[in-house]
C-alpha cells in the first residue's frame, strides 16, 4: 500500500475539524499541504504534549497513528496538545527516509537546509514549554519496538508505562545494544549529558531537549518485521500511556518560555 500525502492532509484535515482541533499550516511541498494541529483545555496551566510524525518517508506507521489521534482526541483529555502529523510528504510518497532532495530531515535541526525544517522551526519558536514531547518513528532492522527516553532533568518518567502499553501490540526489541546505545528490554534512555555532547546535526529530539522539554521519548515499531495495523496500535497506545502519565503528574511546564543553551 503506497502513502498518499494529498489524502493524507485531507483525512487530516477533516478529522480534525470532526473533532474540534485547531488546525494550521507548515509550508507546503510541491503541491503537498502539510497540515498541524492544536488543541487546548479551558485552563492555562494545563499539561502540554507535543507529538510529531512522518519525518521519515520510510517510516509510516507514524503518521497513521497521529491520524487515529486526531480522531479520538478523548486520548488527551485535560491536556494542551500540538500535533505534527507529516514532516515530509515527499518522502511518505516515494517511501524513502529523506525528502526529494536527498536530506535527512531528522538531521536538519541545527542548521536547517531543507523548506520542510526551516518551516517547522519557524512554528517552533512561536511555541512555549511542554510536558513531554513524542516523536514517533519506526526502524525497518528491527524485529521488535524500542524506544529512546531523554530526561533532562532526572525527574521521574514513564518508560515503564509506555513499554507495557506498547509490549500489548508488539515484541520488545531484545537487542543490548541498538544503534550504539545500550538498550534495557527496548528502552535506551539518556540524560542530560546526551546534549552536551558535540553533534552538529540535531534530530528534532534534540532541539526539543533544547528549547522546548524536560521530557523526550521518540517511539521505533519494526517497519519490516510487523503488519502496519500492530504498529499504528502500538504507537498509539504509546502515546496514551504518556498523556495517561502527564495528566496524572500534573507538571505544569513554565509556559512560553525559552530555557537557556548550556553553552
Ligand atoms: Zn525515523
Amino acid at each position: 500500500m503506497s502513502f498518499d500525502p494529498a489524502q493524507f492532509a485531507q483525512s487530516a484535515l477533516s478529522a480534525g475539524s470532526q473533532q474540534g482541533w485547531e488546525s494550521y499550516r507548515l509550508c507546503k511541498i510541491g503541491e503537498w499541504e502539510r497540515p498541524w494541529f492544536q488543541r487546548r483545555t479551558e485552563k492555562t496551566d494545563a499539561p502540554a504534549l507535543y507529538i510529531s510524525a512522518g519525518i521519515h518517508g520510510d517510516e509510516p506507521a507514524g503518521s497513521y497513528a497521529a491520524l487515529e489521534l486526531l480522531r479520538h482526541p478523548e486520548i488527551f483529555h485535560g491536556l494542551d496538545v500540538t500535533l505534527f502529523p507529516m514532516l515530509n510528504p515527499a518522502g511518505l510518497a516515494a517511501n524513502t527516509r529523506e525528502n526529494a532532495a536527498g536530506i535527512d530531515l531528522n538531521r536538519d535541526y541545527r542548521d536547517p537546509k531543507s523548506e520542510e525544517i526551516r518551516s517547522h522551526l519557524a512554528t517552533l519558536q512561536t511555541l512555549g514549554q511542554y510536558t513531554m514531547t513524542l516523536c514517533l518513528h519506526e526502524d525497518w532492522e528491527m524485529t521488535g519496538f524500542y524506544f529512546y527516553e531523554l530526561n533532562v532533568s532526572g525527574e521521574p518518567a514513564c518508560g515503564l508505562e509506555i513499554q507495557r502499553a506498547m509490549a500489548e501490540h508488539l515484541p520488545i526489541e531484545t537487542r543490548a545494544i541498538i544503534d550504539d546505545f545500550e538498550a534495557k528490554n527496548g528502552i535506551i534512555a539518556r540524560n542530560a549529558e546526551l546534549l552536551r555532547l558535540p553533534r552538529p546535526q540535531w534530530p528534532e529530539a534534540f532541539y526539543l531537549s533544547h528549547y522546548h522539554t524536560q521530557l523526550g521519548y521518540t517511539f521505533e515499531t519494526p517497519s519490516k518485521a510487523a503488519p502496519l495495523e500492530s504498529r499504528v496500535a502500538a504507537h498509539v497506545a504509546g502515546v496514551r500511556a504518556a498523556a495517561d502519565f502527564a495528566r496524572r503528574q500534573r507538571l505544569v511546564p513554565p509556559r512560553g518560555t525559552m530555557p537557556s543553551l548550556s553553552q
